[in-house]
């Protein structure tokens, strides 16, 4: 992942088809919202730029598809605890 990537991503941030919400997975496993990837855009690519893994370094995308929640059960959010949806 690179800053390019990154930002790239933040101009679409819903998959298509399906409308479903991307995900950042962080270098620690940890889920980052897209709200929250906008919000913290500046220490998200700080991270990717000097490769720290202090919970910001988005190394890969996923979308809210691709969850494998329980029914029932939400992933939330690793930063606002907002379920991902
Ligand atoms: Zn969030």
């Amino acid at each position: 992942m690179t800053v390019e990537e990154f930002r790239k991503q933040l101009e679409t941030p819903y998959a298509w088809p399906g409308g479903y919400a991307i995900i950042g997975i962080t270098s620690d496993g940890g889920m980052i919202c897209i709200d929250c990837m906008v919000k913290e855009k500046e220490n998200i690519e700080d991270s990717i730029k000097t490769e720290t893994n202090d919970g910001w370094r988005i190394v890969s995308f996923d979308n809210s598809s691709n969850l494998d929640s329980l029914e029932g059960e939400l992933t939330l959010c690793d930063h606002c605890s907002e379920p991902i949806e």
